[in-house]
């Protein structure tokens, strides 16, 4: 029996990223005023006294697992600190103009006039993971705790199922499985409320939103995969300040894709590429898509005479409003993209994650002063989501991302449609038979030509890469001696019915080579091998494989890419 440490804290944020940073340092704002408030009189309570609250992120460091493409809309930075300039926000650029292009294999045709919610007028390029090291100083600064390579692998309960903490990964456990020299078990974060900001598809979330039937009535959770690149491109190539967003070329009219082209400070460009993982088609490979992307002329001209310079990629929640589980639980919140909370339309989810973060913030100090932290303080966490902008903002785009089950170009009228009448959805989408992505991939003999759509893709290693190179790029490391974190649930359908059905998926959509057939000599067949090492901590293997038999837990921690400047 392995003893653990338990340490008692009063709020435990898991995740450090946007959502739950401005969180922790809005609680900390707000604990301080209110006692400045109950001392000058002003306010009839009591002070609310030595708050211990915490951080854990399974990255070596703030910022390492923090990917995003990333324009950010300052709304919710300039609510949490109006003088976030002043105080050094590390923003790269002003966004100075926008364009929409829309891309055939060889034409790019760009719109007159961009959008509305594609334009990004008075928002900023960022690199988000500089943005999350940043907060992560002013919360030091402000007393809040942070534990870098903490991964929480395991949510704690009483005996009622309330929420009472957090388990930690232990260290020190070779591939065997069993303990190392160096071993150390991990220690248990006991907890009043525990919020959970892990990104999109949280491991913990996904065991709390199962265990406690938190999506009960709600659509189900609906993702794309942002794949992205920096590159430094010549002088000229591409305006600073500039944002391109795309449609068409090269996903096909049923799968949701779209790129962007963003000019930052000293001809670093952001360029990337979002796939649905709703796709049908199983011979789809995102990052072919996106190397593809690159290839067309409009693309590669910019990219010309450039270096590549980073690699990374991650999931998006793309189904909005409909998608979100309750937001609460004994002892629990939920917030950022963890909760769907993420504009599918506008592409954008730090202003949106970081207002859940303070919202959850404002109803943490209600349970503070009641000194309840049951569902019943807790709730009002959903009431205050529904009166503020979150609302006004991702209701009337609820339908988008839904729209595009039904292919590229009914949604495309649906967005107009729903532009103009507040989001309803005019009947271009059927809720009743919204699905899941894994549900929506057809089996091998359902597609017809899904083996030519990258016969012409080759990987020059100048324009295009394969994704082992691409894998270096996200400097990518994990401890070989220890247990993968990719649990197959039954590695005899890899072997067996997923050839046959699927053809292996996990081949393409793994953005980083960690999934691989390989002929055994012993059992006569080929059978899946997993290269975790290379693993970016994407979660689309966990979102899309058709069996649901993958499971991505946490590894080690400080292990995983590391985003630093992305
Ligand atoms: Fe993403 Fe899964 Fe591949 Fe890791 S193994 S990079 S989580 S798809």
């Amino acid at each position: 029996m392995v003893k653990r440490e338990q340490i008692q804290m009063d709020i435990v944020f898991v995740g450090a990223g946007p959502a739950n940073l401005a969180a922790a340092l809005h609680l900390k704002n707000l604990i301080r005023k209110h006692n400045e408030e109950v001392e000058a009189g002003i306010k009839k309570s009591e002070k609310i006294e030595d708050v211990e609250i915490a951080i854990v992120e399974k990255g070596s460091s703030v910022g390492a697992h923090i990917l995003s493409g990333a324009v950010m809309n300052p709304k919710a930075l300039k609510e949490l600190m109006p003088d976030f300039l002043e105080q050094g926000c590390p923003i790269d650029t002003e966004v100075k103009s926008d364009a929409f292009w829309y891309l055939t294999e060889k034409m790019k045709f760009e719109s007159p006039i961009t959008p509305p919610p594609l334009r990004n007028h008075g928002y900023y390029i960022v690199s988000l993971s500089r943005i999350c090291e940043w907060l992560a100083e002013k919360c030091e600064q402000a007393g809040i705790n942070i534990f870098p390579e903490f991964p929480a692998t395991e949510i704690l309960y009483d005996k009622n199922d309330a929420v009472i903490g957090v388990r930690i990964g232990e260290k020190g456990i070779g591939k065997d499985g069993k303990p190392k020299a160096n071993y150390e078990p991990g220690v248990d974060l006991l907890a009043k409320v525990t919020v959970l900001g892990e990104g999109p598809r949280g491991s913990l979330a996904k065991q709390l939103i199962s265990r406690l039937g938190l999506d009960k009535d709600r659509e189900p959770a609906v993702y794309s995969l942002g794949i992205k690149e920096l590159w430094e491109v010549p002088a000229g190539s591409f305006k600073e300040g500039h944002v391109v967003h795309t449609l068409g070329f090269p996903s096909d009219s049923q799968t949701y894709g779209g790129g962007w082209i963003y000019g930052m400070k000293n001809n670093i460009v952001s360029i990337g590429y979002v796939t649905g993982l709703d796709y049908l088609d199983p011979m789809i490979d995102p990052h072919a898509e996106f190397q593809k992307f690159k290839t067309h002329p409009a693309i590669s001209r910019i990219l010309q005479g450039g270096k590549l310079i980073k690699y990374g990629a991650k999931t998006i929640n793309a189904g909005g409003w409909h998608t979100m589980p309750q937001l609460y639980a004994d002892g629990v919140l939920l917030v950022g993209d963890t909760a769907s909370f993420l504009n599918s339309q506008r592409l954008k989810g730090i202003h949106t994650a970081m207002k859940s973060g303070m919202l959850a913030a404002e109803t943490i100090l209600e349970a503070l002063i009641k000194n309840d932290f049951s569902s019943n303080v807790l709730r009002h966490y959903e009431r205050k989501v529904n009166n503020s902008w979150l609302y006004d903002e991702l209701h009337p785009v609820r339908n988008f991302h839904g729209a595009f089950q039904r292919g590229r170009w009914s949604a495309l009228i649906n967005a107009g449609l729903q532009f103009l009448s507040g989001g309803f959805a005019w009947g271009f989408i059927d809720r009743e038979s919204h699905q899941a992505g894994h549900e929506r991939m057809l089996k091998l003999d359902q597609v017809k030509n899904g083996n030519k759509r990258y016969e012409d893709l080759k990987f020059d290693k100048k324009l295009t890469f394969d994704k082992l190179t691409n894998v270096y790029y996200g400097s990518v490391a994990h401890n070989e001696d220890q247990p993968p974190h990719l649990h197959i649930l039954d590695p005899e359908i890899c072997a067996t019915r997923c050839v046959e059905e699927y053809g292996n998926p996990c081949e393409r959509f793994c953005p980083a080579a960690v999934y691989e057939m390989e002929f055994n000599q012993k059992t006569g067949r080929k059978e899946l091998k997993i290269n975790f090492t290379n693993c970016v901590h994407c979660k689309t293997c966990d979102i899309i494989d058709p069996y649901q038999i993958i499971n991505w837990v946490t590894p080690e921690g400080g292990g995983g890419p590391n985003y630093k400047g992305m």
